[in-house]
């Protein structure tokens, strides 16, 4: 991983708690996000929960996430783990990993 892509999850971990970041670990590691499509600043994803939730990011001009949206019943609070782990996702990418 490159040292960009290091500090990019450094940043993206600082807005979930371990707990949340952990829950999101195991959701890329069961393959649940189904699809990403980006359009110029906005991105949208799949993720595949007990359900299909549809998760969009906002991204700002490096390329971080600078507001996230999941359409689940705790989108309300911030970074769970559906925007958890599509965010995790973009550094690992960008990467070639
Ligand atoms: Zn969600």
């Amino acid at each position: 991983m490159s040292l960009l892509s290091r500090v990019l999850l450094a940043a993206i971990q600082d807005h979930m708690t371990p707990k949340v970041y952990a829950r999101a670990e195991d959701l890329l590691a069961s393959h649940a996000i189904q699809r990403i499509t980006q359009c110029r600043q906005s991105l949208e994803a799949q993720v595949r929960g007990g359900q299909l939730y549809t998760v969009k990011f906002l991204l700002d001009d490096t390329g971080f996430p600078a507001a996230v949206a999941c359409d689940c019943e705790y989108s309300f609070s911030g970074w769970r783990k559906h925007q958890g782990a599509v965010a995790i996702e973009l550094p690992i990418a960008a990467s070639g990993q």
